[in-house]
């Protein structure tokens, strides 16, 4: 399949041809491109070059039209032959074996290239309305192989009125090209739906076929070509980034399963999955580092990694055999993972060091087990730290009952630790909405503060270690998920430096690289409040700026030489004190 733009590119390059045996190698060199119909045209005008290499190429068109008049009349003969070896063989009503016997002397009878439109009607008068079941089988084999010629003498024709402007052999190249390409067809012919996923492209030797699809589906190598269909789609969504495109496919699966009631049975794995998780994957951004290894966080300073690279890994993580090929791998790409899955994989490491018989169920359980544990001790520091606050200083009684009611159910959750015991987040952040979210204290802002500081990103570290079930049936095991989840979080993701829910804009003066792990903990914070919280960045974000300053210097990108200074300063801009970076990156070479 051409590209508009290619096919306008060959007939550019056709159109300055202007001798036959050029024109032949133009031709034999690009013969992929053309429809197998014209091969034969193909071949003749290689024949002829190799004999009168000289002879003008519009001469050649002219032999080959007078060859084609020929072509039509041997065509109609042995059609009209076929319908009446038909008469002999099988059984037809009185009335359909006159219309037959009609339509035969009709096809004898016709001299030179008749009108389409006239030849198409009286097909249809004849055998379009014979009572027999098959009229539409024999209307169908007569009417195609008359259509091949059709095509080929449509293609030939010249008329440099209508040309646009091209020349001869552009003209009929541009014909030939434009014929050649895929064409949309059914997959379901017999429900009118124009829905996305009833479409399928196939060529064009395919789709005059009453029933394209079927036609496809039941030849012998039917099934391996639609499948590689739906593979080459699938890449195409996921390279091109088509977000959205991905339910075509899985409704395309579908169709084709019932259409051919699983004979062709397209499942999602089928689907690679390195094309499935980046359709899948949120990152539609035009921030170009994404594809450039090596690039520091500009909150945290993990290496990441770029969406390519992850893949590779998530293909080695399946690749392992037993959890201590997955560990020995997770330890090896150790530089790569964010504070939170640095510590997941080093009680990993240390469950398998001290047992190493230990079963993947077990490992999975002590590491949830210790998750909570974590987000246990952390309840315990909160509630510790609000009785120092609130030690020097008065509530009222409303207050106090609330600020009790808080602490009550902190204690009583956890006092029989048990995993499953545990609020969800989204409970936990219930309990302080009703309980210090609601007091009428001027310290109701450094309570709640305290509360979550450090607790959501715990219950994100603890969802690590309980992939969910679809991740999980994916990969085939619960430890290799979770190793994933861990990797995932150091890709690389753009961060705009202010938020864009606080109106910052999505242009480069406003993004910097982060780990998804720093993006997934800013989100909406503002910049001043996040820097505060993470002063690392004072060292992080001119290392990353170097960064970016090296790669832009090193491939030449043109027009990005001033971002790395208009990233400093805008974040030094926003930070309203709280940060100190140089604003000087060298990117030009
Ligand atoms: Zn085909
Ligand atoms: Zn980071």
């Amino acid at each position: 399949m051409l590209s508009s733009q290619s096919l306008n590119e060959l007939v550019r390059k056709a159109e300055n041809i202007h001798n036959l045996s050029e024109y032949a190698k133009f031709l034999t060199k690009n013969q992929d491109y053309f429809h197998s119909k014209f091969k034969m045209y193909i071949y003749y005008v290689n024949r002829i070059a190799q004999n009168e290499p000289d002879k003008p190429i519009s001469e050649v068109h002219k032999i080959q039209r007078s060859g084609t008049s020929k072509l039509m009349a041997r065509v109609l003969n042995s059609q009209a032959d076929y319908l009446a070896e038909l008469l002999k063989k099988e059984v037809f009503s009185d009335a359909d074996k006159e219309k037959i016997l009609n339509c035969s002397q009709y096809l004898k009878s016709v001299s030179g290239i008749p009108k389409a439109a006239v030849l198409k009607e009286e097909l249809l008068k004849t055998l379009g309305s014979l009572e027999s079941d098959k009229r539409w089988e024999i209307y169908t084999n007569v009417k195609h192989n008359i259509q091949n010629i059709y095509t080929y003498h449509i293609a030939l024709q010249y008329n440099p009125d209508k040309s646009e402007g091209l020349s001869e052999q552009g003209y009929i190249v541009k014909n030939m090209l434009s014929y050649s390409q895929n064409k949309l067809t059914k997959v379901y012919t017999n429900i009118e739906t124009d829905k996305r996923f009833n479409n399928m492209l196939i060529c064009r030797d395919c789709s005059p076929k009453y029933s394209a699809f079927r036609y496809i589906a039941n030849s012998p190598e039917g099934a391996g070509r639609v499948k590689q269909y739906a593979d080459d789609i699938s890449y195409a969504i996921a390279e091109n980034k088509l977000i959205g495109n991905n339910s075509y496919l899985y409704e395309f699966m579908g169709a084709v399963n019932s259409v051919t009631k699983g004979k062709i049975k397209l499942s999602r794995n089928n689907i690679i999955s390195e094309a499935q998780d980046k359709v899948f994957k949120e990152m539609k951004s035009d921030y170009i580092f994404e594809d450039y290894e090596g690039i520091p966080c500009a909150c945290c300073g993990v290496e990441t990694l770029t969406h390519k690279q992850k893949l590779n890994l998530f293909k080695e993580i399946n690749r392992c055999e037993n959890l201590h090929e997955l560990n020995n791998l997770s330890n090896l790409y150790s530089k790569h993972l964010t504070a939170k899955g640095a510590l997941i994989q080093k009680r990993f490491n240390r469950l398998l060091q001290t047992n190493p018989e230990i079963k993947e169920e077990d490992v999975m359980l002590s590491l949830q087990y210790l998750s909570k544990q974590d987000i246990k001790h952390e309840m315990q520091n909160i509630k510790k730290e609000i009785f120092e606050f609130s030690k020097k200083r008065k509530y009222n009684n409303f207050d106090k009952e609330l600020l009790n009611d808080f602490i009550y159910k902190i204690d009583n959750k956890y006092s029989r630790m048990k995993p499953s015991e545990l609020f969800r987040y989204d409970e936990y952040d219930e309990l302080v909405s009703d309980t210090l979210n609601r007091m009428t204290s001027p310290y109701k802002k450094t309570l709640i503060k305290i509360s979550k500081r450090n607790i959501k990103e715990l219950y994100l570290k603890d969802a690590l270690v309980s992939p969910p079930p679809l991740v999980v049936e994916k990969t085939g095991s619960q430890a290799k998920a979770m190793i994933q989840n861990i990797f995932k979080l150091s890709v690389l993701t753009v961060d705009h430096i202010n938020p864009k829910s606080n109106g910052g804009k999505d242009d480069y003066a406003n993004k910097v690289g982060y780990c998804k792990d720093c993006n997934n903990a800013k989100s909406g914070m503002v910049f001043p409040a996040w820097v505060a919280l993470r002063p690392e960045i004072n060292i992080n974000l001119p290392r990353h700026l170097k960064k970016i300053a090296e790669i832009i210097k090193k491939e030449r990108i043109k027009d990005m030489q001033s971002y790395p200074e208009t990233a400093a300063r805008t974040s030094m801009r926003l930070a309203r004190g709280k940060l100190n970076i140089p604003e000087k990156y060298d990117t030009i070479g």
